[in-house]
């Protein structure tokens, strides 16, 4: 009796839980077959080693087909990803290369527009100057300039240019040499042609110059030569190809020179320039061409530094010039009590040949220039309407007044030169590079 109690209880035992444990399945076989699977966890194990009853071959295979579908996810995602970095990459670079490509191009409109400015200016100049034919002698593109043998296609720009330099001065300036052969005096002075102006405070006093008599190269008549006179020590000397250049403001060549310059007194004359050394009655002759001083000399008497200024000062004491007939000084001596004293110079030594002394002081007027050996003097440097007032004649000895009217056009007149080849007198006002034509009467 209690034997079959407790089996009884066991079974109830063991069947309430078994009834968790185990489970009874009922399917269809792969032939489509009934089939009961009667299944009761294992008490020793918490897992099977082998696919979980959810792991059927639905579920592997669905498994299955979702790896893969994450695989091919995976890997759109990934090439998007690379696309979009090879993208970004290949725009940088396109925008790099792009930059580059502009920097060149600026750079070669820059060399385009260089070259342009330069042409220009060749083509003026070969205007101004044109070659002078040997007659005979065909010019059809194989035969020969000015004389040198050689065929003129296949050579270079520069060899042309260098043989039209090595030409004689143009015609033009060879006339009026011609012309100015017959001096005459002073009957008018045109209004004033403004060249250029100064772009700095060192240049509202200064002069410039174009030889009347130029030597050869590299410097020839057109070559124009300007010093700003306002600065401590002046010793630049500026080179501008011809009156074009000048007037674009591009020197070919910065002379340094050796001593410092006093004052707007200076002048360049057969391919020197001549100059006051400052603080100093010492006259320098400067060699264009091997930019060395050639020879120096003080001119005897001559008051410097202030003493016997024009009427705007300047320490404008030495006033050097040149015309048709050589090299002068004006100046002033303690001797002559501050009337203006004329010397005609040796150009090559700078001894003074001889000396005039004049009946007008040197301060009451603005500045004096030569014309066929007689001396100008200008009565205003800021009036804008004044005259030239006086000359004297060194041929004669003889002085009188004048009356020729002269313009102040920028009020402030600080340097006055003659060119006799360009019958030209050359100017600096106020900032400004001017020039007037002179008209001479008869002899
Ligand atoms: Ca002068």
């Amino acid at each position: 009796m209690w034997v079959r109690l407790v089996l009884c209880l066991c079974w109830v035992v063991l069947g309430s839980q078994g009834q968790d444990r185990a489970s009874l399945r009922k399917s269809n076989d792969r032939n489509g077959r009934c089939q009961y699977s009667f299944t009761v966890e294992s008490p020793d194990e918490s897992s099977c080693p082998s696919p979980s009853p959810a792991g059927g071959p639905e579920f592997e295979n669905l498994r299955a087909r979702l790896t893969l579908l994450e695989t091919v996810v995976s890997r759109v995602l990934g090439a998007e990803a690379l696309t979009d970095v090879a993208k970004e990459a290949e725009e940088a670079q396109e925008t790099k290369q792009l930059i580059q490509d502009k920097e060149q191009l600026d750079r070669q409109v820059q060399e385009l527009r260089r070259r342009v400015e330069e042409l220009t200016m060749e083509t003026e100049k070969l205007r101004d100057r044109p070659c002078p034919l040997v007659q005979g002698v065909p010019i059809d593109g194989f035969g020969v300039i000015g004389g040198s043998s050689g065929p003129v296609i296949g050579r270079s720009f520069q060899e042309l240019k260098a043989e039209l330099s090595e030409l004689p001065a143009p015609a033009r300036v060879l006339e009026n040499n011609h012309n100015n052969t017959g001096c005459g005096e002073l009957t008018s002075i045109g209004e004033p042609e403004t060249v250029q102006k100064a772009d700095g405070i060192t240049g509202k006093y200064g002069l410039w110059f174009q030889d009347p008599e130029a030597t050869g190269q590299p410097y020839g008549p057109d070559t124009v030569w300007r010093i700003n006179a306002v600065d401590v020590d002046v010793k630049q000397l500026y080179a501008y190809e011809n009156l074009e250049q000048l007037g674009r403001g591009f020197p070919m060549k910065v002379l340094v020179l050796p001593e410092s310059v006093e004052s707007t007194g200076a002048t360049v004359y057969r391919g020197s320039l001549y100059y006051q050394r400052k603080r100093s009655p010492t006259l320098l002759r400067f060699d264009l061409n091997s930019e060395k001083i050639m020879a120096r000399r003080d001119l005897p008497h001559a008051g410097f530094h202030g003493k016997h200024p024009y009427s705007w000062g300047g320490y404008t004491d030495i006033d050097l010039a040149a015309d048709e007939q050589g090299l002068w000084a004006i100046y002033s001596t303690d001797k002559a009590r501050g009337a203006i004293v004329l010397a005609k110079l040796n150009p090559e030594s700078l001894e003074v040949i001889r000396s005039w002394e004049t009946n007008v002081r040197k301060n009451k007027v603005a500045n004096a220039f030569m014309i066929c050996g007689r001396l100008y003097t200008v009565a205003s440097y800021s009036a804008n309407t004044t005259t030239v007032n006086y000359t004297f004649d060194t041929a004669s000895g003889n002085s009188k007044k004048l009356e020729v009217p002269f313009r102040n056009r920028y009020r402030y007149n600080s340097m006055i030169d003659y060119n006799h080849a360009r019958k030209k007198l050359y100017a600096w006002d106020n900032f400004h590079m001017v020039t007037y034509d002179v008209k001479l009467g008869e002899i």
